[in-house]
């Protein structure tokens, strides 16, 4: 859960200034098929984007790495997958309809609307100059719709604001099976959905976005030492995707950011062409939630402590990350120009383990049994390495169309290919070739990789 972060949104935003960066890698994304505006067809819908054949590889490869580094390889942590849809009861006792909610202002002279703690209400409206303002009321944040086929407000239902409550709610589900003993997490990535009153910066802040999610139960007596623990190492998690390290920072909440149950808690923060902004939050949130679920449904849902014999309601510390906010992270950091011989040239520093394509195959021409050779390279290769054949235009704008989609290395087979049985493998960043010998090309590869 992560409506401890009223700074954070303060900062940004109102921000809808699209810099110039923002604005060439929007059009970098449409045009490689990373992302699509939502039913853009029909004019789009505001603030939803979809993600098409190369943006679904690099969303994927980012939720595999987290799932790998913070579930399969470890031994104290176990996934899930919780439905979307759950008891509204769940929502009333995690505080989700009574507290998640952002004031709201309306100019009376031309309609606009506002985050109240977004904007000076001394000042005219930013629209038409006007200073006509109705009085800010509460509104909640949480998409609501009709369950079943009555559509009453017994029927009332909401789409999950955050994958916590369907952790919490399996604790003793999870536990049980899994036979887990504290510390231990409970882990899920996952569709959430906020009814944000202002939403922007691309990927940034939209009303539709995917989590990840890692509620890690612990002796509530240890849970500062175990907030330090997935602080440093989340942290650390993003520097391993590659993201430059000065462009990350950790900040700590002051006391007024701190949601009333938030013992402490701290955002992974990355600084955007938009300003600095949050990518993950880790919070010590103390025994809140368990608290309230054994409060309102009344069920036992403590751990039996061996060591004293008694039953504890474990504290939590969350880690709770954006998939899409990464992906985004992912591609302005990664978003490079240069100038080549004369000639602009964009290229994405991906990640090798992030890219979409691994390596890409080119026939220099498309004749003298070179295209042959390339198919025969690209079905090897595929079954190991994520590959491409492009047969499609001159080699320069081929290599021109892989350094935009981040392909890591480019394999050409040329005349010599067909004397010695040899290829050039182009390196994406610093573009200098080497001729490898065909028979060595997944070696070559999996080397680079490693
Ligand atoms: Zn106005």
């Amino acid at each position: 859960m992560n409506y401890a972060n009223k700074q954070d949104r303060k900062r940004n935003s109102e921000n809808k200034v699209t810099n110039n960066l923002m604005d060439k890698l929007v059009s970098l994304c449409k045009r490689r098929g990373f992302i699509f505006q939502s039913s853009e067809i029909y004019g789009g819908l505001e603030a939803t984007y979809d993600y098409g054949p190369l943006g679904v590889e690099l969303k994927n490869n980012v939720k595999q790495i987290w799932w790998r580094d913070i579930v399969t390889s470890r031994a104290d942590v176990v996934g899930m997958d919780a439905a979307i849809f759950m008891n509204p009861k769940v929502w009333e006792a995690s505080g989700h309809v009574v507290e998640f909610h952002d004031p709201l202002v309306d100019c009376r002279n031309c309609k606009a609307r506002y985050r109240a703690d977004h904007i000076d209400l001394d000042k005219p409206c930013l629209r038409c100059g006007i200073k006509d303002w109705t009085d800010q009321r509460q509104f909640n944040l949480m998409l609501k719709t009709h369950y079943g086929p009555s559509e009453d407000s017994s029927s009332v239902i909401y789409l999950r604001p955050e994958t916590a409550q369907g952790i919490f709610v399996n604790f003793v589900n999870a536990q049980t099976t899994a036979r887990m003993k504290l510390p231990f997490g409970i882990a899920q990535i996952g569709k959430a959905f906020r009814n944000e009153i202002t939403t922007g910066n691309f990927l940034f802040r939209t009303r539709e976005f995917e989590q990840m999610e890692l509620e890690y139960f612990v002796h509530p007596q240890e849970s500062s030492i175990w907030l330090d623990y997935w602080v440093q190492s989340r942290f650390d998690w993003y520097k391993n995707l590659g993201i430059t390290p000065e462009k990350l920072r950790l900040r700590q909440h002051k006391d007024d950011e701190l949601a009333h149950y938030a013992a402490d808690c701290y955002d992974v923060e990355y600084e955007f062409p938009f300003g600095w902004s949050e990518l993950e939050g880790i919070a010590d949130r103390g025994t809140y939630d368990l608290d309230q679920h054994i409060k309102s449904s009344g069920k036992k849902m403590t751990w039996f402590d061996p060591k004293s014999n008694k039953h504890i309601t474990p504290a939590v510390v969350e880690s709770s990350a954006g998939v899409d906010r990464t992906v985004l992270t992912i591609l302005v950091d990664a978003y490079h120009e240069e100038e080549v011989r004369g000639e602009k040239r964009v290229v994405l520093r991906l990640h090798p383990k992030l890219a979409p394509i691994t390596v890409a195959v080119f026939p220099l021409v498309n004749r003298d049994g070179m295209p042959e050779i390339a198919e025969k390279i690209f079905d090897d290769l595929r079954s190991h390495f994520a590959a491409f054949n492009d047969t499609g235009g001159s080699i320069g704008r081929r290599y021109r169309r892989q350094d935009e989609a981040g392909t890591p290395y480019g394999i050409t087979v040329d005349s010599q290919t067909l004397e010695d049985q040899t290829v050039t493998v182009r390196d994406r960043d610093s573009m200098e070739q080497e001729r490898v010998g065909v028979d060595k090309l997944e070696v070559f590869l999996s080397d680079k990789l490693k």
